[in-house]
């Protein structure tokens, strides 16, 4: 089985009247529900809220792919378990940053740049696939149409990834380099820019699909956890 642990925020939708009524399941809710339905994965899920934001030791231990999703709460996200993912990133876990956690603590500490974009409200987007022979793209048209979305913008801030996926077209011209693949360590993430809180984008088929393909290119290539420590050859 793949472990798969999706953890959120969880603020917005339990906050705002209008994002409630998008996702009133959470938005880990809604992608637990969606992974469930396949039969080889477990599924579990975590809150900010949750003692250690629900990211333990022993939760770590037990995940093989890590889900995040963040927004509002990034500066206030505990620097000692930003810190504890990464080192389970290094030692072998997989880990995929939906949307705005590109600029969560996690991701800046293993990505080393400063993550900023440029960002607009209330765009469209065609999100084009533009590498057809990649795992995370297998089954997924050449064009996704996402009706409302945030735009996110170039230059993004990022060391050069090893795929790009997809580029993301959005309907004020800006373009984006929207699904990324990097390895750090013993371990394989993957950043997906689609899905501001304020529209259902992770109940696009394609969306789920594109997630789940993610889900399992990112699960640990080795099954024994590796430690990134130096190592003495006697
Ligand atoms: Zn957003």
């Amino acid at each position: 089985m793949l472990k798969v642990t999706v953890w959120n925020e969880f603020k917005h939708e339990r906050e705002l009247e209008e994002i409630r009524k998008v996702y009133p399941e959470g938005i880990h809710g809604c992608i637990a529900a969606f992974l469930k339905e396949e039969e080889d994965f477990t599924v579990r899920t975590a809150t900010f809220d949750m003692e250690e934001h629900g990211l333990t030791e022993e939760v770590l231990n037990d995940t093989d792919v890590l889900i995040i999703w963040s927004h509002a709460l990034q500066d206030e996200f505990s620097d000692e378990v930003a810190k504890r993912v990464q080192k389970h990133v290094l030692a072998g876990i997989g880990l995929i940053a939906l949307h705005s956690a590109h600029y969560s603590k996690i991701m800046k500490n293993l990505m080393g740049t400063s993550m900023t974009l440029k960002w607009k409200h209330g765009e469209s987007e065609r999100l084009w696939c533009i590498a057809p022979t990649h795992p995370i793209a297998a089954g997924i048209p050449e064009v996704i149409d996402i009706p409302e979305e945030e735009m996110y913008g170039e230059f993004f801030d990022i060391p050069k990834p090893d795929d790009v996926i997809f580029t993301g077209w959005f309907s004020n011209g800006y373009v984006f380099r929207s699904g990324c693949t990097f390895n750090r360590g013993y371990g394989k993430i993957f950043y997906f820019q689609p899905g501001h809180e304020e529209y259902p984008i992770y109940r696009i088929p394609e969306i789920q699909q594109i997630i789940k393909n993610g889900v399992r290119f990112c699960a640990p290539a080795l099954r024994e956890r590796k430690s990134p420590d130096n190592e003495e050859i006697k």
